[in-house]
Order: structure tokens, then C-alpha cells, then sequence
């Protein structure tokens, strides 16, 4: 696998055995049906309590059975995964960063004990309602309402493009609380199984087909107080949530970048034209040249940002830099080892083309590519462009 500056020589010896375990996990049970699930729509949902069974799930937290694993082994988790394919490493990445971590965050003693230990095993699936149909890059638009009633609450309106919603036992849905003096955004813990709740499934993607997305529609629906996070209010909540699942991503684009590249330097080999093999030509040397320099610029960029993670100094920004980067690398990168793979490399018999169209969903969710150059345009002036 691609290293090409040695990261990993510096790894410890739970780094090591984390990154194993995922590599392994990916070698026998994703790749070979991978491209099947991709052609067919579908998530090998087989694999979630398996997933949890392994650690996948938030292994960066503390207690309620997470062993609180370094920032570089999580990272390295989601590369594993994400050289697998996008959608599984979006399974493991809105259970454990967008699901879990306000939880363990945010949520309140009881809340934590129900929830943590079953989400963590996969014995329970989660999903991130942020999303409306109207409010993508604005969230802070939100029209979804939360309205107090008796011993609780009442919520209407809608969520979309929401990974694993019609899979899910719970929702962390984010909605603005009438109730309270301006209006402020709250999260509220929904489980699907609630009256007035719909989860359908949406079924047109071209990209991150092997992961299953729906809405969240909520008629009328009740939940108690106690469904409510205590601990966090305004949208300060949604978007610290966002900063952990974005760390992921940074961390993630790679494995899919440098999974294409594996197959492509593969295929540059074994390929014969014009009396030997296709890598003995200066242009496809030059891109994979180009490929392995892209792919270890992007892999230092993670590597810095597990250091500032793990001492506390990580900033949304810093998170901004790298996840916008390094999905555009990966974006460009997996492209390129399509074209090395010549008409084999428009199938799902190889993956270049596959991670290829997951990059769309991931050049796109969690904030666009462009969102994150008004953060940061916005750091660098001080100046806001958003509006
Ligand atoms: C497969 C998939 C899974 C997803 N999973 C989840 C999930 O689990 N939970 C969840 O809450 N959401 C999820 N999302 C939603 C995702 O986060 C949004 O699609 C994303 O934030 C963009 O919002 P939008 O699609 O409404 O695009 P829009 O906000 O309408 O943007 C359209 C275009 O306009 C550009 N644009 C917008 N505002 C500006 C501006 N101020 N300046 C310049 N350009 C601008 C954007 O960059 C984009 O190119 C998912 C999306 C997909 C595709």
C-alpha cells in the first residue's frame, strides 16, 4: 500500500493493529461484493453489527464501552474503510461521529447508557437529520419546529439526503425550539419506530450507491423531554458534529484515492499494448507519478491534523483545509486511474470509477467544496461571503 514517506513506520502498536484489522475486514468482506451492492443500490447491512463487533463505531471516544483509541487510529480506520468504498466508511462515520459523539457530548446520563453501548455494538443504527429540502448549505434555516407539549415536545417537517435513515432505530433530529426565546436550534433524539415518523428511501443516486439514504418526515410526532440533548443548544450543536465527521472524511478521501491508485499501478503492469506492458510508457509513469505525490501530500495533511486533534487544537477551519483538499485530490485521482484502466475501467469489475462517482457525494455532503473555501475566505480576510 501506498506510504510513500514512511507515515506509517512511526505508527504505534494499536495504530498498526487498528489499520490491520480494517485492511483485513475490507481485503474479505467488502471487496468482493462491493461492486455488486454499488450496480444494485444496495448496503451490506450484514456487515453493520460485524463493524461494531470490531470497534468501527466512534472507537475515538471515551467510555460506554469505547476504548478511546488515538485520533491517527481513527483516522486510519476511516481510510481502511473508505479504500473499501465511501459508503461503508459513511456508515461507520454517521453512527460514530454523527450520532454517537452528540451523545456522548451533549446527551444526558441516561441517554448515554441507552444508547452509547447498543450504537457502538451496531445492535442499533443511527442517522443525522440536519438536511431540509429547502436548507442544504444554510441549515440554519431550518423550518423543522419543535413545539413543547404537555411532558414533552412535538416536532413537524422534513429532513432529506439523510444516509441510513430507512435503516435507522434513531434519529438525531435537529429542529428549531417555539417554545424558547429566539427560536434557538435543539437536538432532539427521535426513534423511528414513533408515530408520525416516515423514513423513505431514496432511490436515483448515481454516486454512493452502496449506502441506503432516505428523509425524515416528521407529522406530529411526540417525544418526551427526556428525548431531548440537554447539553447543547443553538447550532453549535449540528456543526461540532460536522467537525468530527469532516475529520473523518479528510482521513477517508484517501483510502479511496489511494485504492485507485493500487488498482491502476496493478493494471499499469499486467496491461499489454504494443508488446509489453502499458507502464513501461512516460505517460502512464507520469500518472502515477503524479498520483502517489497527490495521494502523500494529502496523507501529511492527515497526519498533522490527528497531532492538532489529539492535543485539543484542532480548529473547524483546519478541518475546512483538509477535508476540502483531500476530497478534491481523491476527486481528481480516482479519475485519473479510471483513464489508466482504459474501457475495463468504466466497470464495477475495478474500482477507479466507483470511488470515483462516491466522490461526487463526498465533494458535496458535509459542506460543499465551496462552502469550505468561504470558511476558509473567511479566515484568511475576516471577512464573511456567505451571503
Ligand atoms: C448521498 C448523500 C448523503 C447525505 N447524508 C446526509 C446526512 O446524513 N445528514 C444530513 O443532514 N445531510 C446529508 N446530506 C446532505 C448534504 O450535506 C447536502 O447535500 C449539502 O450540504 C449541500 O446542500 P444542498 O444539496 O441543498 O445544495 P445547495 O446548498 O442547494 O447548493 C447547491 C450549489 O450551490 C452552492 N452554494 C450554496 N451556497 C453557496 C454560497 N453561499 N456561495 C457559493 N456557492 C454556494 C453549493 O456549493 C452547491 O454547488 C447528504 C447528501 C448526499 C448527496
Amino acid at each position: 500500500m501506498l506510504d510513500f514517506v514512511q507515515l506509517e513506520a512511526d505508527l504505534d502498536q494499536e495504530e498498526r493493529l487498528i489499520r490491520d484489522t480494517a485492511r483485513e475486514f475490507v481485503e474479505e468482506h467488502v471487496k468482493p461484493d462491493i461492486g455488486e451492492h454499488f450496480e444494485e443500490g444496495t448496503f451490506p447491512t450484514e456487515l453493520i453489527s460485524e463493524m461494531g463487533e470490531l470497534g468501527f463505531y466512534a472507537p475515538n471516544l471515551e467510555g460506554y464501552g469505547s476504548p478511546n483509541v488515538s485520533e491517527t487510529a481513527y483516522g486510519l480506520l476511516m481510510q481502511e474503510l473508505e479504500a473499501g468504498d465511501s459508503g461503508l466508511r459513511s456508515m461507520a462515520s454517521v453512527q460514530g461521529a454523527l450520532v454517537m459523539y452528540p451523545i456522548h457530548a451533549y446527551g444526558s446520563e441516561e441517554q448515554k447508557e441507552e444508547w452509547l453501548p447498543k450504537l457502538g455494538q451496531g445492535e442499533a443504527v443511527g442517522c443525522f437529520g440536519l438536511t431540509e429540502p429547502e436548507h442544504g448549505s444554510n441549515p440554519s434555516g431550518m423550518e423543522t419546529y419543535a413545539e413543547a407539549d404537555g411532558d414533552g415536545y412535538v416536532l413537524n417537517g422534513s429532513k432529506t439526503w439523510i444516509t441510513n435513515s430507512p435503516i435507522s432505530d434513531v434519529a438525531i433530529v435537529w429542529a428549531r425550539d417555539r417554545s424558547s426565546e429566539d427560536n434557538p436550534v435543539r437536538g432532539f433524539l427521535v426513534e423511528t419506530d414513533r408515530d408520525g415518523v416516515s423514513t423513505n428511501k431514496i432511490t436515483e443516486k448515481l454516486s454512493l450507491r452502496a449506502s441506503i439514504t432516505g428523509e425524515i418526515g416528521l407529522n406530529n410526532v411526540h417525544v418526551p423531554e427526556e428525548n431531548v440533548l440537554p447539553g447543547v443548544s443553538g447550532m453549535k450543536g449540528p456543526l461540532s458534529c460536522l467537525t468530527q465527521a469532516r475529520y473523518g472524511i479528510a482521513w477517508g478521501a484517501i483510502g479511496a484515492a489511494r485504492d485507485a491508485f493500487e488498482e491502476a499501478r496493478q493494471y499499469a503492469q499486467d496491461r499489454e499494448q504494443f508488446g509489453g506492458p502499458i507502464g513501461r510508457f512516460q505517460l502512464q509513469q507520469r500518472k502515477l507519478a503524479e498520483m502517489a505525490t497527490q495521494i502523500t501530500l494529502a496523507q501529511l495533511l492527515a497526519y498533522r491534523l490527528a497531532e492538532l486533534k489529539e492535543r485539543g487544537d484542532m480548529q473547524p477551519h483546519h478541518v475546512s483545509l483538509s477535508k476540502r483538499n483531500n476530497v478534491r485530490m481523491a476527486r481528481d485521482q480516482t479519475r485519473v486511474a479510471r483513464e489508466m484502466l482504459g474501457g475495463n475501467g468504466i466497470t464495477t469489475d475495478y474500482s477507479p470509477m466507483r470511488h470515483m462517482a462516491n466522490m461526487e457525494t463526498v465533494y458535496t455532503y458535509e459542506g460543499t467544496h465551496d462552502i469550505h473555501t468561504l470558511v476558509l475566505g473567511e479566515e484568511l480576510t475576516g471577512i464573511k461571503a456567505y451571503q
